[in-house]
């Protein structure tokens, strides 16, 4: 076996430098990611139990990743590392078992409830260079002879299933991306396959927690709490609650395709630490957003709600101006603005609905955002299509003018509706005949910022409808 200093020079930083290493000796891949963070963050209203939580995970994390770095793996010499997952080749596979129990330690002893989900797997040079494995050519070298033909046509990517793929499609298919695509799938299955997972026992008599409402009370400290929830808040940052908060997703869409398209080990690398830190660079401090997690391509942010729109604007804005013409894959943005303190949860359901249809919409047309109030009773308009960058900047431009006046409150109720039915125009019009001359004067105003022209079209009902809820929103 090579020593770490051995395997550093001869393989390591060779693989790094994308040349391919003179020795062989049979390696380790080692992966970690934490499991489902998010359900640890979320599982109350209350904001202080949020970011008490989120400074926890972020803790327990750092700590995990400090083992790697006692035993000679600082985050340079990793394949990926950033704040919850990360990647490693290793010489020495009982070094990565040490690993497995260290993080799992490290991040329970610090959240009491998160578990890491680990990756030991071994692999050779060869399969890091060329891909997995060979299929023999008497499988996939004569037509019509098997049933999987087709299915072996189209990872080869032939279009037609009767002809066979040459030396050339093959190796061209046949690279790092495949212990990539395989990584993920184990880690994925070991997660699924957990066995042991924190539990807290609660008899049915035990009064509960009132904010996870799972876990049996410990102490009356502002009702009943139980200990984990209570070991949250204590970490909570200092200061009151945000009077209203907002929430802001940030994604790179289908970061698992860019990183499997990736052919050697060091432009995985470059590949990954670029987006991870373009997410970071992009989070706009002086709105005073903070970073409650990231992983994985992925950020979620908390803002004051009345600067969350500008923010994930400008983080979205900086992303776009990072990568110019040449974004490997969309950004998206969803933006949830609270009404009143203490809704996290519900912001972060609104955050999760949104990004659902954003990462649909995104294939086609690049980076997208979405915003949306917090309402009761919560009414999702399913169909309504998300902004791109220029149209979020003439939102924000437009709910700024709507706000410098008192709008009259009930301003315009059956908009949607009317202009789902073809009626916009009409109603809109005879609305703001309506209207006290200076709520005219003002949305006359808008209507010269966003260029409508005469006769706005359906997007301009919907943007105006969307600035109205924002306006009334911040005043
Ligand atoms: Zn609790």
């Amino acid at each position: 076996m090579m020593t770490l200093p051995e395997f550093r020079t001869r393989i390591l930083e060779p693989l790094l430098r994308d040349e391919t290493p003179a020795a062989d000796t049979p390696l380790t891949l080692f992966a970690a990611m934490l499991e489902r963070p998010l359900d640890y963050l979320f599982e109350s209203d209350r904001w202080d139990e949020l970011s008490g939580a989120a400074r926890r995970l972020a803790q327990g994390w750092t700590k995990a990743r400090s083992a790697l770095a006692a035993d000679g793996y600082p985050a340079e010499y990793l394949l990926h590392c950033d704040s919850g997952s990360l990647l490693a080749l290793v010489h020495d596979r009982t070094v990565a078992e040490r690993w497995v129990v260290a993080m799992e330690r490290a991040v329970a002893a610090e959240t009491d409830l998160v578990t890491v989900a680990t990756l030991v797997h071994p692999v050779t040079l060869a399969q890091i260079t060329n891909g997995l494995y060979a299929t023999p050519r008497t499988v996939i070298g004569v037509p019509g002879m098997n049933d999987y033909q087709e299915r072996i046509n189209r990872y080869y990517g032939l279009s037609s299933p009767s002809t066979v793929p040459k030396e050339d499609a093959v190796t061209q298919r046949r690279h790092f991306g495949e212990v990539v695509a395989l990584v993920r799938l184990l880690l994925t299955r070991a997660a699924e396959s957990r066995q042991v997972v924190p539990f807290y026992e609660a008899l049915p008599f035990a009064e509960r927690c009132t904010s996870c409402r799972v876990r049996p009370a410990e102490r009356i400290e502002d009702g009943p709490v139980c200990g984990v929830c209570l070991r949250k808040r204590r970490e909570a940052q200092q200061g009151p609650a945000p009077e209203r908060a907002g929430l802001v997703w940030l994604e790179a869409v289908g970061l698992d395709q860019v990183l499997e398209q990736q052919r050697t080990p060091s432009a995985y690398q470059r590949t990954y630490t670029e987006i991870d830190e373009a997410l970071h660079i992009a989070v706009p401090n002086r709105l005073g957003a903070t970073v409650l997690a990231s992983l994985h391509g992925w950020m979620l942010l908390a803002v004051p709600a009345p600067k969350a729109l500008e923010a994930a604007t400008s983080a979205l804005e900086a992303l776009t101006l990072h990568y110019g013409l040449k974004s490997p894959t969309p950004f998206i943005a969803a933006v949830a603005l609270g009404t009143t303190q203490n809704q996290v949860r519900s912001l972060h359901a609104l955050v999760q609905r949104m990004v659902v249809g954003l990462r649909q919409a995104s294939a086609d047309t690049g980076s997208l955002l979405d915003v949306r109030v917090a309402q009761s009773p919560e009414s999702y308009d399913r169909f309504r299509k998300p902004y791109t960058l220029d149209e979020a900047r003439r939102l924000i431009t437009g709910a700024a003018i709507l706000q410098e006046e008192a709008l009259p409150a009930g301003l315009f109720p059956d908009l949607a509706e009317q202009t789902a039915r073809g009626n916009a125009g009409l109603y809109y019009t005879f609305e703001r005949s309506r209207l006290p001359d200076n709520a005219q004067e003002l949305l006359k105003r808008l209507e010269r910022a966003w260029n409508v022209g005469a006769t706005p079209g359906p997007r301009f009902y919907a943007m105006l409808s969307d600035a109205l809820t924002l306006a009334r929103a911040n005043t």
